[in-house]
């Protein structure tokens, strides 16, 4: 189910008067359900000495959400210089931060090693000798081809542009062994939003045979290994949850054989995005325009430049109106936000209460990849971001964008050259 009781009976009964201080749109954010999720997956390892979780921050990149994961305990995953920094600031060093970029760029890699560094995750065999210096930690992340099936959003890993391939892992680690590195990583990230807690444990069992392998070719032991992301969470109401327990449960005796036939155990790392945070947040929205043509269309005050899943990937997010029963006669509409795309709607032919201008729409699950992935196009801004703090107060955490922001990267004074001299 969508979005927990718990956080509705926080939320839903001070909603109005949040909604009328602030005004509408906004993404917020429960922190009694973020920690509450991070200290679940902490103690599903706390078997596993190591183990750690470095929050995939693309996900939510708000300092005071990675403030409240740096306090749980997390790392940070990082692909962007903008994410390093963000990490960085909210308290991450060293080894705290995991650098995995892809197609990365000279600058990418000094901001990688500047201000204490950080674990580098090189996503092919060619930037080995591209890394300016070469740390004393490495990590590869691996492509396993067509060994693995990916899924819908990742891709099938043969046609992805990410990781080294199979038949170039090896070489990989000699390569940067012999430019001075001397301690050793791999990482993998295969799904997203898997619900089936399967594909995580066979994800484990395959960077372990692979590390078994590159020991026996090469003499490597290692340190950790990082199953990624791509913890699924049920957007849709029929959707099961995925099965922490019994994950951590499997991999946890995968773990243990290894360690009985190798003599040794690598840390486990985990960098999930969405499924720490992905259902502790909604977008709340407010219904502007109601417009009867061939379909009926809520018009509300937010487009996709808040939450782009649905038009990127038809994602469903699951839809509440404030305050109305769905017991009491449901209408068939689409939920449209005003870009000039057709695809920007939150929700197509869905059963929702008859619907008013004015009346607050709550859109589940924007906690991950939501407010983040929002772009610009057609003019159209960025909502704000507020906290549901544990102490029952709301924060601002990020202000709505304005025009000003908008037309900042316009170039009024000229710069202008003559190619043709
Ligand atoms: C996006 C991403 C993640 C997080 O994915 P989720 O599906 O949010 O768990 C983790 N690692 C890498 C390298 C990513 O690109």
């Amino acid at each position: 189910m969508p979005m927990s009781q718990a956080f509705k009976d926080r939320l839903y009964p001070v909603l109005p008067g949040i909604a009328e201080h602030y005004g509408t749109p906004f993404h917020i954010y429960d922190e009694i359900g973020i920690r509450e999720t991070a200290r679940r997956l902490n103690e599903t390892f706390s078997g596993l000495e190591g183990f750690r979780e470095y929050y995939a921050v693309k996900a939510l990149p708000n300092p005071r959400i990675l403030g409240i994961m740096a306090q749980m305990g997390f790392g940070f995953d990082c692909s962007s210089i903008a994410e390093l920094v963000l990490g960085r600031r909210a308290g991450a060093k060293g080894e705290d931060l995991m650098f995995t970029s892809n197609n990365t760029s000279r600058a990418e890699f000094r901001a990688a090693a500047a201000d204490g560094g950080s674990i580098l995750n090189l996503d092919d065999i060619s930037l080995v000798p591209k890394v300016p210096e070469m740390p004393e930690l490495i990590c590869f992340r691996y492509n396993p081809g067509p060994q693995r099936s990916g899924n819908s959003i990742i891709g099938n890993p043969v046609e992805a542009k990410y990781g080294v391939a199979h038949h170039q892992i090896i070489e990989a680690y000699v390569q940067a062994r012999r430019r001075g590195a001397k301690r050793f990583g791999i990482h993998t990230m295969l799904a997203s939003n898997e619900l089936d807690y399967r594909y995580m444990v066979q994800t484990a069992e395959m960077l372990l045979d692979l590390i078994r392998w590159i020991r026996k070719e090469i003499g490597i032991v290692f340190e950790f290994i990082n199953i990624g992301g791509g913890l699924g969470i049920p957007y849709r109401p029929d959707d099961s949850p995925f099965d922490l327990r019994a994950m951590g449960d499997e991999i946890r005796q995968l773990m243990q054989v290894f360690r009985g036939q190798e003599g040794y155990c690598p840390k486990l790392y985990m960098e999930s995005g969405r499924y720490m945070t992905g259902p502790h947040g909604v977008l709340v929205v407010r219904a502007i325009n109601r417009k009867d043509i061939y379909r009926t269309h809520i018009g509300v005050d937010a487009c996709m430049s808040a939450l782009m899943r649905p038009a990127i990937y038809g994602a469903y997010h699951h839809i509440e109106v404030l305050g109305k029963d769905p017991g009491l006669g449901l209408e068939t509409v689409d939920v449209v936000g005003s870009l000039c795309e057709n695809n920007d709607k939150f929700a197509i032919q869905r059963p929702l209460p008859p619907i008013e201008d004015g009346d607050i729409l709550c859109i589940h699950d924007t906690g991950a990849h939501g407010h983040a992935m929002g772009f610009n196009y057609n003019g159209k801004l960025r909502p704000k971001e507020l906290l549901l703090r544990r102490d029952g107060r709301v924060e601002l955490i990020r202000r709505a964008e304005t025009l000003d922001d908008y037309f900042a990267t316009l170039q009024f004074d000229r710069d202008i050259i003559d190619p043709n001299p």
